[in-house]
């Protein structure tokens, strides 16, 4: 992405927030986790697709992208509504939530986002403290970033769904994110590959950075309020050296 272009969506950034341009400094980032570092979400929508199935749900796989960031209550709750008329209780979401979550586990580990290594690793150089943010509570994944991403997420800089009353796009995850690495807003980046996630960033008040990393298009994030739209992850780590303070 050219200079420019980004250089441009940080004074518009820095104008909407009335923060002085040269005074910005990122000091945190708040990173989502599947689909932004873990290339999950088909493995994702297809357990979902098979839950559904199995209860009459009637839903179309890809629609799962687009509910992407949300907790698994939120989903379970939504698809039931829409199909049954009703919403299940908390209890059965968790049990059929879990039971959506062995079905993910049955298939083939999902391998890292390309170019989510390198970008960790130019936050990490540049002491931007790493919170992870997801709507997820799966195990399984969690674990994992230990081995993928060795000390870029300490235990104690991560928000799941246990941990937030309300899923992206509610502002609630990234807000708590900051709290935990006592960042205000303007001292935020979030990076983010969903239109729930990018609306969640958004309302937080943080710097928006999206990437897309599945079917859904630029154009979709953009308009969910992302303030930059990278094609790659890559292409966001290129970028991210003209962001940061040296
Ligand atoms: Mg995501």
């Amino acid at each position: 992405m050219e200079k420019e272009k980004i250089y441009s969506a940080v004074e518009e950034y820095c104008r909407r927030m009335g923060v002085d341009r040269a005074q910005w400094r990122p000091r945190a980032a708040l990173i989502d986790m599947d689909g932004t570092l873990i290339d999950s979400m088909a493995a994702h929508s297809l357990a979902w697709k098979r839950l559904s199935d199995e209860l009459g749900l009637d839903a179309r796989r890809d629609e799962f992208y687009l509910y992407e960031g949300m907790t698994g209550r939120a989903t379970i709750r939504l698809l039931y509504k829409r199909a049954k008329g009703y919403e299940p209780a908390d209890s059965e979401c968790d049990e059929l939530y879990s039971r959506k979550t062995s079905y993910f586990n049955e298939m083939p580990k999902v391998p890292a986002i390309p170019g989510a290594a390198r970008m960790l690793g130019l936050l990490i150089e540049r002491n931007i403290t790493r919170v992870l943010v997801t709507g997820s509570k799966q195990l399984s994944n969690l674990d994992r970033l230990d081995s993928d991403f060795p000390w870029a997420f300490p235990h104690d800089k991560r928000i799941t769904a246990t941990d937030v009353s309300n899923g992206k796009p509610h502002p609630e995850p990234y807000l708590k994110g900051m709290a935990l690495a006592q960042v205000t807003p303007v001292e935020s980046l979030v990076i983010e590959n969903a239109p729930l996630g990018v609306e969640s960033g958004r309302a937080s008040g943080a710097f928006v950075m999206a990437v897309t990393t599945g079917p859904i298009p630029g154009e979709t994030l953009a308009n969910a309020g992302a303030d930059l739209v990278f094609s790659s992850m890559e292409e966001l780590a290129d970028a991210l050296p003209l962001i940061l303070p040296d």
